[in-house]
């Protein structure tokens, strides 16, 4: 008899598969609170192999309709303000605290947030960031508890999240800057002080000394 030769698969999914194998898991959840009566999951889009995730809040009515984050005025603005930091949208990946609309865009409750929160971490494990970019209070708070968005927006944070180090960067949610000029300027400045941390961090990763395993120092 012939030996049976089998060919191990040993290739691991790329980041692209595993969200959507997670969106698909997501799609398939009926417990999630919102899911009734929204239209369409937001699960998050963009450069899947990025360095940076930004965070929001939750979709509204284009984003429910269209299955896509930050895609109506609040996402229009989103998008002017990248490049003040050297960004586009293509460079990132943005998802949201909660993936279903909240009726009558209001704010996501604590308990919607929880259900929401255990896909949002294995998004955040999947894409494995250096840089998570808050917008608005409620993303800001999953990584800082306890404070006010008026005192911190635009600086960074050093955080310690699921084991790993990440830098969090909290800013104003677009939609608070259409609302109030104010917050519009601060916001702007936020982004260009941004493209400054950016380019520190790229400017320390060179310096880094590549890691040389022990073995093959043998
Ligand atoms: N506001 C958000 O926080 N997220 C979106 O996807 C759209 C608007």
């Amino acid at each position: 008899m012939k030996p049976q030769i089998m060919r191990l698969n040993l290739s691991k999914m790329s980041k692209f598969e595993e969200l959507h194998k997670l969106a698909q898991k997501m799609e398939e959840d009926d417990s999630l609170p919102l899911k009734k009566g929204a239209t369409k999951l937001v699960f998050g889009s963009g450069n899947t192999k990025s360095s940076i995730l930004v965070i929001g809040e939750a979709p509204g009515a284009t984003e429910n309709l269209m299955g896509l984050p930050f895609v109506g005025q609040a996402g229009k603005l989103l998008d002017k303000l990248f490049p003040l930091a050297g960004l586009e949208r293509k460079h990132v990946f943005i998802t949201n605290i909660v993936h279903h609309r909240p009726p009558e865009n209001r704010d996501p409750e604590p308990a919607e947030i929880e259900a929401y929160g255990k896909y949002l971490d294995e998004i955040i494990k999947i894409i494995d960031p250096e840089v998570i970019i808050t917008l608005g209070r409620f993303s800001m708070a999953k990584f800082l508890p306890n404070v006010f968005i008026s005192g911190v927006h635009g600086k960074v944070f050093k955080v310690e999240f699921m084991g790993k180090q990440l830098i969090v960067v909290p800013m104003y949610h677009p939609a608070a800057s259409l609302r109030n000029g104010n917050v519009l300027e601060a916001e702007k400045n936020d982004f260009y002080q941004l493209r400054e941390i950016l380019s520190k961090m790229k400017e320390e990763k060179k310096k880094e000394v590549p890691k040389v395993k022990q073995t093959e120092l043998i």
